[in-house]
């Protein structure tokens, strides 16, 4: 495979909005996991523990391992620029604020 024409450092691009971020930019790195919540509540199978146990034990059959993995964790981390780190962090603080508060 051909390289491709050498800039020297990686050049990243901004997760959100595409902008490339040169080397010695100022980036921001987003890590995101997202993985099953669980409250403590443990629900009475229908039909016991065993038949439950066999029911799960063929889903796990049928799975695919990578599937499965990512059902129960995924992480991810995004390269952001700084305007976009700012909306993100705004949007983080007031998840439910009015829209169009973006615009320009
Ligand atoms: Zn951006």
């Amino acid at each position: 495979m051909r390289q491709n024409r050498s800039r020297g450092p990686k050049w990243q691009n901004c997760f959100r909005c595409g902008k490339e971020l040169p080397p010695g930019s100022l980036t921001y790195v987003t890590q995101i996991k997202i993985f099953a919540g669980f409250d403590g509540v443990l629900l009475e199978p229908e039909g016991g523990v065993d038949r439950q146990l066999k029911q799960l034990l063929k889903q796990v059959e049928q799975s695919n391992p990578e599937d499965l993995e990512k059902e129960v964790y995924q992480e991810f981390n995004l390269m952001l620029c700084k305007s976009c780190r700012d909306r993100l962090v705004e949007e983080i603080n007031h998840p439910w604020g009015s829209p169009g508060r973006f615009i320009h």
